[in-house]
C-alpha cells in the first residue's frame, strides 16, 4: 500500500479522500491555492503546498507544479478527486510518466471515454444498450444528415463528439431546421472544444437519469454497485441523489448492471466508474461515462457499505476486488442533498463568510463537508459547500431523516439552497419518486419567487 498520496482537488472531496488516506493509515499531501489557505482539510493534512493564486488555471490545473510537489514531498501516487484533472487523460500520462501512481483509469480509457463517440463505440461493441442515432460522427453531405435524421426519427438531438458539462448539444425537431443547426453545432464545438465533430441521437422527451457505479481492478474483475437516480438537475446540474432508483423494476437495473461490469472487463477498464443513462419506458440509453470518482458516491456507499475512495485507493495499489458481484448486497435507501452557496430560487452566487453552521446529525446521517463557523466561502471556485446524505431502511425512512437533517442545519452569513431541498422533500410528486430530468425546472417556473 502507499505510504503517502498527494491529493489533487480541494473543498469537500479532498476532506473526503484525506479522511480515507487517514483511516488506511496513509499520510496525505495536500495542494491548495491562494483562497483556500484557510481550509480545513489544509490545516489537518500531513503535508500542505501552496501551488498558486486563486483561479484555477494557475492551481489547481496547474499540472507541473503539481507534479513536481509530489517529487518534492515522496508522494507515491496522485489522487485527482472529481472536476479539475480527473477526466484529463494528459495529465493521467504525466502522473504517470512521472513515476508516479494515477489513482484512477489508464489514460487510454480516460481518452477513449472522454470521446462521446468513441465511448458510444465502445459500449455498442459491448453491449451496453445506448440511444440510437447516427453511426458515428455525422458526415459532411447534407442529404447524407437528413436521411440519417430521417431513420433515427425527429426530434433529434446534435451532440459535440468532444463536449461536456452540458455544453455542445441542439435539439432538432423539423427537417428544415436540420441542416443548419448541424453546422451551428459544428461551429460551436470547434470553438469551445478544438473538436467540430458531431454525432446525432434521439431526443428523448421525458427521461430520468439513473447511473450505475463500477469498480474493477487491473486483472479483469468488475463489479457494478447499484444505481443512482440523479434526475433532480437544474441545467443539467445534479442537486438531488439517491439509491436506489425508485420504482425501476431489479431486473432491469439487473440487466443493465451486469452489462456495465461486462463492458468493463471487456475495455480491461480499472477503477471507479459511472455509466450515465437516459430512462424512458422501461429503457435504458447510455449517454457518457465518467473515469472518476462521482459527487454522490456516498449514496451508493450508504446502500452497499462499501467505501469507494478507499477502493480506489486498493486497486490503483495493484489489490484486487475484495468481493464479488454477489457479495454485493443493496440495504435500505439513501438520499443527498448538495448543498450550495448560492441563492435558493434566483440561484446567483452567494460567496461570504459563514458566520455560523451547524450540521445535522443523528441515526443515518452523514455530512461531507470542508466548511465551518468562520469559513470565508471563495467566488473561485463551484459554490457546492457540502452535502448532507441519509440512509434509512425504507425511502419514507430516508426522506423522514433528509427532513429532520435539513430542519437542524444552521448556515448564517451566506445564502443556501438549504430553503429549496426543503420544499423539495415536502413534494408530493418527489415524495412519490420517478420524477423526470425536467421535473424540478418546471416545478422552479410555476414556484416563482
Ligand atoms: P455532458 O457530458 O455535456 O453532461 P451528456 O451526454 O451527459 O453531456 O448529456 C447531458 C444531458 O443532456 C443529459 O443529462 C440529458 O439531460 C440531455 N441529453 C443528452 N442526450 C440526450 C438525448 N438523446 N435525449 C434527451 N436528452 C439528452
Amino acid at each position: 500500500m502507499f505510504k503517502k498520496i498527494l491529493i489533487a482537488n480541494r473543498g469537500e472531496i479532498a476532506l473526503r479522500i484525506q479522511r480515507a488516506c487517514q483511516e488506511m493509515g496513509i499520510k496525505s499531501v495536500v495542494v491548495y491555492s491562494e483562497a483556500d489557505r484557510e481550509a480545513k482539510y489544509v490545516r489537518l493534512a500531513d503535508e500542505a503546498v501552496c501551488i498558486g493564486p486563486a483561479p484555477s488555471a494557475q492551481s489547481y490545473l496547474n499540472m507541473p507544479a503539481i507534479i513536481s510537489t509530489a517529487e518534492v514531498t515522496d508522494a507515491e501516487a496522485i489522487h485527482p478527486g472529481y472536476g479539475f484533472l480527473s477526466e484529463n487523460a494528459d495529465f493521467a500520462e504525466r502522473v504517470e510518466q512521472s513515476g508516479f501512481t494515477f489513482i484512477g483509469p489508464t489514460p487510454e480509457s480516460i481518452r477513449m471515454m472522454g470521446d462521446k463517440v468513441s465511448a458510444k463505440q465502445a459500449m455498442i461493441k459491448a453491449g451496453v444498450p445506448c440511444v440510437p442515432g447516427s453511426e458515428g460522427v455525422l458526415p459532411e453531405d447534407p442529404k447524407e444528415i437528413i436521411r440519417i435524421a430521417r431513420s433515427v426519427g425527429y426530434p433529434v438531438i446534435i451532440k459535440a463528439s468532444g463536449g461536456g458539462g452540458g455544453r455542445g448539444m441542439r435539439v432538432v425537431h423539423t427537417e428544415a431546421a436540420l441542416v443548419n443547426a448541424v453546422q451551428m453545432t459544428r461551429t460551436e464545438a470547434g470553438a469551445a472544444f478544438g473538436n467540430p465533430a458531431v454525432y446525432m441521437e434521439k431526443f428523448l422527451e421525458n427521461p430520468r437519469h439513473v447511473e450505475i457505479q463500477v469498480l474493477a481492478d487491473s486483472f479483469r474483475n468488475a463489479v457494478w454497485l447499484g444505481e443512482r437516480d440523479c434526475s433532480m438537475q437544474r441545467r443539467n446540474q445534479k442537486i438531488i441523489e439517491e439509491a436506489p432508483a425508485p420504482g425501476i423494476p431489479r431486473r432491469v437495473i439487473e440487466k443493465v448492471g451486469d452489462r456495465c461490469a461486462a463492458a468493463c472487463k471487456k475495455m480491461g477498464y480499472r477503477g471507479a466508474g459511472t455509466f450515465e443513462f437516459l430512462y424512458e419506458n422501461g429503457e435504458f440509453y447510455f449517454i457518457e461515462m465518467n473515469t472518476r470518482v462521482q459527487v454522490e458516491h456516498p449514496v451508493t456507499e450508504l446502500v452497499t457499505g462499501i467505501d469507494i475512495v478507499q477502493q480506489q485507493i486498493r486497486i490503483a495499489a495493484g489489490e484486487k476486488l475484495p468481493f464479488t458481484q454477489r457479495q454485493i448486497q443493496l440495504r435500505g435507501h439513501a438520499i443527498e442533498c448538495r448543498i450550495n452557496a448560492e441563492d435558493p430560487y434566483k440561484f446567483l452566487p452567494s460567496p461570504g463568510r459563514i458566520t455560523m453552521w451547524h450540521p445535522p446529525g443523528g441515526p443515518g446521517v452523514r455530512v461531507d463537508s470542508h466548511v465551518y463557523t468562520n469559513y470565508f466561502v471563495p467566488s473561485n471556485y463551484d459554490s457546492m459547500i457540502g452535502k448532507i446524505i441519509v440512509h434509512g431502511d425504507t425511502r419514507e425512512q430516508a426522506l423522514a431523516r433528509m427532513r429532520m437533517a435539513l430542519n437542524e442545519t444552521v448556515v448564517e452569513g451566506i445564502k443556501t439552497n438549504i430553503p429549496l431541498h426543503r420544499e423539495l422533500m415536502a413534494d408530493a410528486k418527489f415524495i412519490q419518486g420517478g420524477t423526470s430530468i425536467h421535473y424540478l425546472e418546471s416545478w422552479l417556473s410555476h414556484h416563482d419567487r
